[in-house]
């Protein structure tokens, strides 16, 4: 594939490269320098109006493609993922400030995971019959929806932008994709990577711009059918009021203020080493993170001193360099939210233990958005700063003495994403899992992916859910067939 990537990105449009159709531009900006990197579109809805009506002619052929053929060509984008690994790497790095070695070892392999898994998945997926004794035989037919909406958001860039692109396309659906603005390359790139692969024109159109106007163009357009967001819960909210009453098919993913609830009995270390990662991966920039931990009371001078001194260790710094351990915030924007965020739990009466401040790197990222990895004591649970997601790296620590208590300041928030239980106690482990009320739980792990099983939030975290049959069946309308015997 081509590795240069041009100055000013272009949409990708029945399988043409074209500017917008106003020819404005936004910046695009390298939050590890502070720098403008290239421009992205400005993208309105007469942009998505062209690339609705490609849509639609390719849908006739692609939703009739054979099976074998959809799950060649998506074999083949994930085969061209992988050979591009260092190119798509450093583009997300670049993009969104994170390690370079993370883009490598989880960003840009999970993303041709995601092309490889539903393409198998689309060989298998079967729908249902019911029969009445006698009488008659029904069966269900799972027919792609048509042209379909994928927005996603700019912490897992091409990873989040592909789990849903993936399946859209396996169902025979033809997409209108737009990633977030300000992590647009590797979308770009991957539309090179669909062409190269021998997608049809027009099956995959992928848009730049902002969500007001570009987001919004595709969810209001009458013939785009469903709608796969993720992103923040406010944006969901609006996509949901503007969706909902026509009838369009929303599967939201959304925020998360996720606790990790340690007990006494844990196995230590390992709680330890995950926890650094559950706190700080991504400059805890991914909706799974744990930004509330909750530690029994009798371990906590012990978890608080340990887990201290580990988080001043994390080398904070250049992207590129192989020994950062925290890269950049990804925007000038989110990083002045952050700092907001530190500064309202300071007010709140919160002790910062570790971090609290913009870090400036010295040489090529002296102007870049960095911050040292922030822990901080002695807030309650109803604070803003332990209600509110703050997606960056802070996180708060509280006690508890009795699973009871543990339960109550777990479920204390709005949000319903994500939780980690650290026990060696295994009945214990079931029953709070059980009783936790996140979409998600993970009994002394995080992050451990299973892409077959349901991924999604309860409460203001999302509607539905991704993976595996889920997505497919998002992905598609069931229609039962009655026929008389
Ligand atoms: P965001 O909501 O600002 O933007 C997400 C995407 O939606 C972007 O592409 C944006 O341009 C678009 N958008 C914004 N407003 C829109 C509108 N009115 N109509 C249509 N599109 C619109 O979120 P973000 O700041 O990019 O991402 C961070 C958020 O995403 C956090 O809240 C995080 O928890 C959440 N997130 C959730 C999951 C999950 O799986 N639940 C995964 C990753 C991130």
């Amino acid at each position: 594939m081509q590795a240069e990537i041009p100055f000013h990105l272009e949409n990708f449009i029945g399988g043409n490269f074209i500017g917008p159709l106003s020819g404005q531009f936004i910046d695009n900006f390298d939050p590890s320098t502070g720098e403008v990197s290239g421009k992205i579109p400005d993208s309105n809805e007469k942009d998505v109006a062209v690339a609705v009506e490609v849509a639609q002619k390719a849908f006739k052929t692609w939703s009739v493609t054979p099976l074998e053929k959809r799950f060649t060509i998506l074999n083949r984008i994930a085969d061209l993922i992988d050979e591009n690994l260092e190119l798509l790497a450093r583009a997300e790095t670049n993009d969104n400030g994170k390690p370079l070695w993370l883009s490598r070892k989880i960003d840009i392999p999970r993303a041709s995971a995601n092309f490889r898994f539903f393409a198998t998945g689309i060989m298998h997926f079967a729908a249902e019959s019911h029969q009445m004794e006698n009488t008659a035989i029904n069966y269900t037919l799972r027919q792609p929806i048509g042209v379909v909406g994928c927005i996603s958001p700019w912490n897992l860039p091409l990873y989040l932008f592909t789990w849903k692109i993936a399946p859209a396309l396996a169902a025979g659906n033809c997409v209108i994709a737009k990633p977030s603005e300000v992590t647009p390359v590797t979308a770009f790139l991957l539309a090179r990577i669909a062409k190269e692969a021998g997608l049809p024109d027009g099956v995959l159109n992928i848009l730049h711009g902002t969500g007001p106007v570009t987001g919004e163009a595709i969810v209001t357009h009458p013939a785009i059918k469903a709608i796969s967001f993720t992103g923040s819960t406010r944006a969901g909210a609006r996509i949901a009021s503007v969706a909902a009453p026509v009838f369009k098919k929303l599967s939201l993913e959304l925020g998360g203020k996720n606790p990790n609830i340690i007990f006494e009995d844990c196995d230590w270390e390992k709680m330890m080493n995950t926890t650094m990662q559950s706190s700080f991966a991504n400059q805890g920039q991914i909706c799974l993170c744990g930004s509330r931990i909750l530690v029994q009371s009798s371990i906590y001078e012990k978890f608080k001193t340990e887990f201290v001194a580990r988080a001043k260790a994390l080398a904070v710094g250049d992207p590129l360099d192989e020994k950062t351990k925290q890269g950049a915030i990804v925007s000038k924007m989110h990083f002045d939210k952050v700092m907001g965020c530190i500064e309202k739990a300071k007010e709140e009466g919160g002790t910062i233990l570790c971090g609290g401040n913009a870090v400036k790197p010295s040489g090529r990222c002296a102007n870049g958005w960095f911050i040292e990895p922030t822990v901080i004591e002695g807030l309650g649970p109803n604070t803003v700063s332990n209600q509110e997601e703050i997606f960056g790296p802070v996180v708060t620590l509280q006690t508890f003495n009795t699973e009871e208590e543990a339960l109550q300041l777990a479920n204390a928030t709005q949000y319903g994403l994500a939780a980690s239980i650290w026990t060696t106690d295994l009945s214990r482990a079931h029953r709070v899992g059980a009783q936790t009320e996140s979409g998600i739980i993970w009994i002394n792990c995080w992050l451990l992916r299973d892409l077959r099983t349901p991924f999604g939030g309860l409460k203001n975290s999302g509607v539905g859910r991704e993976g595996g049959w889920e997505a497919l069946r998002f992905f598609t309308e069931p229609k039962n067939i009655c026929v008389q015997l």
